[in-house]
């Protein structure tokens, strides 16, 4: 039996061990949280997972809250008026051809990490550091780094030509509320965009208690939607700021949300990241090669809704990676070879995560075209499932111009006025 070394017990690694364990792989994870950890921690992310990676978990017998989780039907997207209008400038809604669902990660890790102990995986509870790394590669013959963001990606150098930004692109507070009307367009994802302000979502999620809202505050730093809150500031703060921030910006999303109390006592978070594309290889200091995987390698800002469905993308193309190389070597070549396939996929999600994040003119007026266009509107929507091809209309503006009048030619001008449940 192969042994291989998972480090991190996110969606990414997670996914992965027990992908490889049902291979009859010897896996072992090494993760500082234990299933109750996670159940009593803050909330981790708002986890929209659309189409393709519902079907891989069901796939593999990982998603048993369908009856459970609202399908979100579709993805709402307000303009809001940046003077602070009460009503927001520009409104469509695209249907998703397969509805979406968000399952809190405190449910949905827990379940997993017990799946993969009583499916005879070895849990290893702690923080590994690069030393550790090291001990624990002698003993495995694939080492995969699957810890976030933090701490161990900084071992895998950063791609500098791929990571234009150098500082957090937007200041995070989210917070999981109950006693919000529902949204009047039914379960969706909903997105107000406040231009140059940044951007707040909303959306269903099944949480510890059942069903609540999360509502998501993306602030450009130093701009009008951030709100300062003081260093250690407890769930209840974090609430009050997104739902300030949502009055004064998203007032169409405050009405339904002026009741709204914190689904749990940590139903809540704040922060913010440097998206970051990273080489996918890291050496120990004894040379050992060791591969990295999802955020830790390619980390995203949640604007586009994808690091929870790349994670889970990843984990499907490295466990496929591991098969296919049958008793051949885990070497660098191979973890390059694996890293590639994945980045066919997570490139089309950088790229356009980094025109939400600036927002260019484009753009703008293509959410005007999808408010009388609904193919448009039906087709943003869908990228969220699978952004492979935004290149062709949406990413660059010459494209996007082309699209448009290609549009404007062929169709007929019809609203998006449909309610979609
Ligand atoms: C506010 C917010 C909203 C989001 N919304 C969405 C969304 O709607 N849809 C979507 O698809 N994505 C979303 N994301 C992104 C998504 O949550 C992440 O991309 C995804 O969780 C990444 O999975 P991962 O396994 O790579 O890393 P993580 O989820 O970060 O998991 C890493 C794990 O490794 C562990 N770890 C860390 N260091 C070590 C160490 N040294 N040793 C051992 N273990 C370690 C951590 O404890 C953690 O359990 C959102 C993120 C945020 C912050």
């Amino acid at each position: 039996m192969r042994r291989i070394l998972v480090v991190g017990g996110g969606p990414s690694g997670l996914q992965l061990a027990l992908g490889l364990l049902a291979e009859d792989y010897d896996v072992t994870l090494v993760s500082p949280h234990g299933p109750q950890d996670v159940r009593d921690g803050g909330v981790l992310s708002t986890q929209c997972l659309f189409g393709p990676a519902l079907r891989r978990l069901r796939r593999h017998g990982l998603f048993p809250w369908d009856d459970r989780a609202p399908a979100i039907g579709g993805v709402s997207v307000r303009v809001a008026d940046a003077r602070g209008g009460s009503e927001p400038t520009l409104s469509f809604a695209g249907r998703l051809a397969e509805p979406a669902r968000s399952v809190d990660q405190r449910l949905a890790l827990p379940a997993w990490m017990d799946l993969f102990t009583r499916a005879g995986g070895r849990h290893l509870r702690r923080s590994a550091d690069a030393d550790d790394l090291e001990r624990l590669a002698a003993d495995h013959e694939l080492v995969v780094v699957a810890a976030g963001r933090g701490g161990l990606s900084g071992l895998f150098p950063l791609r500098t030509e791929r990571s234009p930004f150098t500082a957090p692109q937007r200041s995070l507070m989210l917070a999981y509320v109950r006693g919000a009307d529902p949204h009047p367009g039914g379960a969706l994802l909903s997105r107000t965009a406040v231009p140059g302000a940044g951007e707040v979502f909303t959306l269903p999620v099944y949480s510890l208690d059942g069903v609540c809202d999360a509502v998501l505050v993306e602030a450009v730093a130093g701009g009008p939607l951030e709100r300062h809150l003081p260093e250690g500031a407890g769930a209840g703060e974090v609430l009050a700021g997104v739902l300030d921030a949502v009055r004064a910006h998203a007032p169409w999303e405050y009405e339904r949300l002026a009741g709204a109390r914190l689904a749990d006592p940590r139903a809540a978070l704040r922060g913010g990241y440097t998206p970051a594309v990273r080489e996918p290889v890291a050496h120990l200091s004894d040379g050992t090669p060791v591969l990295g995987m999802a955020d830790t390698v390619v980390a995203n800002d949640p604007v586009t809704a994808q690091g929870a469905n790349m994670a889970s993308l990843c984990a499907d193309v490295y466990r496929r990676a591991i098969v296919d190389q049958g008793p051949g070597p885990f070497d660098e070549s191979f973890m390059r070879a694996a890293f590639a396939a994945y980045w066919r996929h997570a490139r089309h999600v950088t790229a356009w995560s980094r025109v939400m994040l600036t927002g260019p003119r484009h753009v703008w007026q293509l959410y005007r075209l999808a408010q009388r266009h609904q193919g448009t509107a039906d087709r943003f929507a869908d990228s969220f499932a699978d952004p492979s091809g935004l290149i062709d209309w949406f990413l660059h503006p010459e494209r996007a111009t082309a699209y448009m009048e290609d549009v404007r030619r062929a169709a007929p001008a019809r609203t998006s006025d449909v309610p979609i449940s």
